[in-house]
């Protein structure tokens, strides 16, 4: 892997410096990685239209290709290059739960690559509640697409401190807006699927969701897995048979 200077970029997420949220938002730009807090854990981003910047992502990670990536959007409107179909349950969730630590996956559109949803034909979308991700997914004019910014298997980091731990040298930039506030990752629900269904939980409740959804079922793994490895519901995943060539091949 290629070894490069990875610059730390103070920010205080109650008075954010304009400038420096500029510079990393270049950075995305240009398809470059930056890691950034959200209220869950700190993410990893990309832009989620550049495939290549994509890819690096699961190369600094060492992540499998078969696990797919969240797109962080800063508002509704930005979802118009995400999904092809925004259902009125989505509408509804989204009101009630975004910004915030819930994951939506909703049917893709063409604009997304292969990488970001694993072959998958859908896509996993946030709008999270953290003033530093949106200003920086409003600064790149991007959606951002971002896992958890730690070498896969690792922690998820809290801080930009562990972040740096793993992810030296490997990335570009990572931005210390101090520690984040809710510190598990976020619920992720499909909507794309009659009732909806938990996926992985998070920071928001089976409650709260039942509250909106009192149909919604549970994914007996989302569960079991809950504490050795929540992102990891293998069998919604496209299996690499069913991936497209050019990932198969890396
Ligand atoms: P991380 O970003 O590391 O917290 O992990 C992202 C997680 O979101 C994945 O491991 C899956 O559990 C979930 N996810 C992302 N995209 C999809 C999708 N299209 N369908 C189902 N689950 C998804
Ligand atoms: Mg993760």
């Amino acid at each position: 892997m290629e070894k490069i200077k990875t610059a730390f970029i103070e920010i205080n997420k109650d008075n954010i410096d304009k400038e420096k949220i500029k510079i990393a938002g270049k950075a995305i730009k240009d398809g470059k990685l930056v890691a950034f807090p959200t209220e869950t854990v700190y993410g990893l981003g990309a832009d989620a239209l550049n495939e290549n910047a994509v890819k690096k992502i699961f190369q600094v990670k060492e992540r499998p290709f078969f696990d797919p990536l969240i797109v962080h959007i800063s508002c509704l409107e930005e979802l118009q290059d995400i999904v092809s179909d925004f259902p009125d349950i989505a509408k509804k969730i989204s009101k009630m739960f975004w910004p915030g630590p819930l994951t939506i996956v909703m049917k893709k559109n063409k604009k997304i690559s292969q990488y970001v949803t694993a072959g998958l034909d859908t896509v996993a979308v946030r709008i999270p509640k953290h003033p530093i991700a949106l200003e920086l997914i409003r600064e790149s004019k991007r959606p951002i697409a971002a896992p958890s910014a730690n070498i896969f298997t690792h922690t998820s980091s809290t801080n930009a401190q562990h972040v740096f731990t793993d992810l030296k040298n490997r990335i570009d930039i990572i931005i210390d807006g101090g520690e984040t506030s809710v510190g598990v990752e976020s619920t992720v629900i499909d909507v794309s699927i009659n009732p909806v269904n938990i996926l992985r939980l998070g920071g928001i409740t089976v409650e709260d969701l039942k509250k909106v959804i009192p149909d919604i079922t549970i994914n007996q793994d989302s569960i079991l897995n809950e504490s050795k490895s929540p992102g990891m519901l293998k069998k919604h995943y496209a299996t690499i048979k069913d991936m497209p060539d050019d990932i198969k091949a890396l």
